[in-house]
């Protein structure tokens, strides 16, 4: 058996969202300068680094928050589909000949965009690859629970919404900052644990791939 862990490392120096408020963590006691313990606080958007939205997110309304999403959604088998590095946009027409199995429930979608992590790039990027709103129909249309990206958002940066609310709205759980960039495509066990963190529209979460 053998762990990956896909999740971005939490530091100051991490790529957030234009306008989000950056990751602050940062010891505010220490056993070097006489005190009794080392304790550090985090102050962070829950979209920050490898993160989950749940619907709320985008809809707002009483739909679901984080802490109701269920664990029977966010773990179990997935399937890894690997792009080509040139694809920049995901269409619909991608989708459909990328080859996803029958029956695929959890979906992580690995692009390009895990080079920006391998290169330890902290710098965020507009040119993400991402999802059109017609690929997202796609995943509806496919019975899909989960969908994983190796960015910051599924949607295209200048263009957020319309994706986003597609998968939302048809409950499909949307995990975002994967790096997968050490992920071959096929076959896993999925573990996706956001904090339960009450009544959010997203939390971070610690993500692993188990391959038997
Ligand atoms: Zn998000």
């Amino acid at each position: 058996m053998r762990i990956f862990d896909v999740t971005l490392t939490i530091s100051p120096d991490m790529p957030v969202w234009p306008g989000d408020p950056p990751v602050l963590l940062e010891r505010i006691a220490s056993t070097d300068s006489g005190d009794e313990v080392n304790l550090s606080r985090l102050c962070m958007s829950v979209h920050a680094g490898t993160h989950v939205d749940a619907p709320f997110h985008f809809l707002g309304g009483k739909t679901a928050t984080v802490d109701q999403l269920a664990l029977s959604d966010l773990s179990g088998r997935v399937y890894v589909l690997q792009f080509d590095d040139r694809i920049k946009i995901i269409t619909r027409e991608i989708l459909v000949q990328s080859g996803i199995p029958a029956r695929t429930r959890r979906l992580l979608l690995k692009t390009g965009n895990s080079h920006f992590w391998e290169k330890g790039e902290m710098r965020f990027q507009t040119d993400f690859t991402a999802l059109t709103p017609g690929a997202a129909s796609y995943l509806v249309e496919r019975g899909i629970k989960l969908v994983g990206v190796d960015y910051l958002s599924v949607a295209p940066f200048a263009e957020g919404a319309p994706t986003h609310k597609i998968l939302l709205e048809a409950g499909i759980i949307i995990v975002e900052g994967l790096d997968l960039s050490q992920i071959s495509p096929g076959r896993y066990t999925l573990f996706c644990l956001p904090l339960k963190l009450l009544s959010s529209d997203g939390a971070p979460a610690r993500v692993i791939l188990i391959r038997s």
